[in-house]
């Protein structure tokens, strides 16, 4: 299965709960609109280079479309069109009033030098400025594009627009209108909603063991918030490999370790393991914050944690999920257990828009409360149409989505 034939998969699940009339679904089935574009770039060497690129709105119901940007060597536009659908039910299930969107450029930015770079992610917001606006489609970071690449990029659309226009694009320097606490949200968002989670088993994070994939933005942050709240990470990875102590890893110097080398993998007094291998640990609770369907079928009945937190999008395919559920494990779905990134990007959005900034604790204590709120409804969805996890997070978000186009007169 491809990512986008997944999303149809789930959509379908969640629409036969709502017993959603066919035509419905025809609409949610397909993009709104796939815009595909070539991108030429002057090297440093004096040659030019084509890119390819796209910029997928999901559905705009609710709102405009919002969601990342992605520099990846084997992003497809299915792909796009995929993690755009999937950000219109995230948006949706958490209450913001956007639609779903996401863009992705075919490159491999570790080949590019920072001129390269900058004139790439110009070149790309110059062919996709007619579609994009603060009403109309907001981009933000997503794997391997960050502030910096924003900051371009929003000064690229003012300059063509000929005004200023911060809220164009989330995700900025804290200097362009960027806000407090967007660089750890994506993390902090998911042990919100895993606190929940376990305070609705009457349990909490004392001693629990952890291990976590992948030790990027979202995974560095998210073991740094267990590590201080007494969990015990007992083991992470990077795309190097993992490492493993039973007896717990001291996150903040792990952290350290790989800023100054890279990689987890050297960190010392730890048993190397590989990625495969961490999946399937003897462990509480397990965080994929790395790619894509890497638990399937083939690994899901050795996956031993109880609780799984899906801070990276499409971490479990549908197959996998049976056999999970079955198996009684709670998954926090990822439209759920990741949307602390792009709530904060909406705050950010509101600041921008009002030219008033907050601090870190309003941030903080404002993506607390709508994170427990969609837990909590996504919680009442389960108990009321006996559905699990997945089934109930997008029940939650189709109802919004369905009312939003019923109420323009869409269907
Ligand atoms: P990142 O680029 O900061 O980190 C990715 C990490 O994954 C790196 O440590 C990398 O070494 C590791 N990795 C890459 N390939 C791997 C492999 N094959 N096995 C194990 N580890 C591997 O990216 P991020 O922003 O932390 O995003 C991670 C995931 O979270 C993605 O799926 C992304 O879509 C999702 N996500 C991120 C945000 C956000 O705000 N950052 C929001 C929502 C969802």
């Amino acid at each position: 299965m491809n990512p986008y034939e997944i999303f149809l998969n789930q959509l379908e699940k969640g629409a036969s709960v709502l017993e959603l009339p066919e035509h419905v679904v025809d609409v949610l089935r397909e993009p709104e609109r796939v815009i595909e574009v070539s991108i030429p770039v002057r090297m440093d060497d004096g040659t030019v280079k084509v890119f390819r690129g796209w910029r997928s709105e999901h559905n705009t119901a609710l709102g405009p479309a919002k969601g990342g940007i992605r520099y990846h060597w084997e992003v497809t536009k299915e792909e796009v069109m995929a993690l755009s659908a999937w950000m219109s039910m995230k948006n949706a299930l958490l209450d913001l009033p956007y639609g779903g969107g996401k863009g992705g450029v075919k490159v491999n930015p570790k080949q590019l030098s920072e001129g390269e770079l900058e004139r790439l992610s110009r070149g790309f917001m110059d062919k996709i400025y007619k579609y994009i606006g603060p009403d109309q489609d907001v981009p933000a970071p997503d794997v391997y594009t960050n502030p910096k690449i924003m900051a371009w990029m929003m000064d690229e659309y003012e300059k063509l627009a000929g005004r200023k226009a911060p809220g164009v694009i989330t995700g900025k320097p804290l200097i362009l209108g960027g806000s407090r606490g967007r660089e750890y949200a994506t993390a902090i968002g998911g042990f919100f909603v895993l606190r929940e989670a376990l305070k609705l088993n009457s349990t909490n994070f004392e001693g629990k063991t952890v291990a976590i994939q992948g030790f990027g933005n979202a995974g560095s942050f998210i073991g740094k918030f267990l590590y201080e709240n007494s969990a015990k990470v007992v083991a992470v990875s990077d795309s190097k490999g993992g490492i493993y102590n039973p007896g717990g890893l001291p996150i903040p110097e792990v952290i350290k370790c790989k800023k100054k080398t890279g990689s987890v993998v050297d960190f010392p007094g730890a048993e190397r393991i590989t990625n495969e291998e961490l999946l399937t640990l003897d462990v509480d609770i397990l965080v994929p914050a790395a790619l894509e369907g890497v638990i399937t079928e083939k690994n899901a009945d050795q996956v031993k944690a109880k609780y799984i937190v899906e801070l990276a999008n499409g971490p479990v395919t549908p197959k996998a999920d049976e056999i999970l559920y079955n198996k009684g494990t709670f998954i926090l779905p990822d439209i759920l257990a990741n949307a602390g990134g792009v709530t904060v990007s909406y705050f950010e959005w509101v600041q921008n828009r009002m030219g008033y900034y907050w601090d870190e604790e309003e941030v903080v204590e404002k993506l607390d409360k709508k994170m427990s709120k969609a837990f909590r409804e996504m919680c009442e969805a389960m108990e009321s149409y006996e559905v699990n996890s997945r089934e109930a997070s997008y029940t939650v978000a189709l109802r919004r989505i369905v009312e939003a186009m019923e109420a323009r007169g869409v269907v």
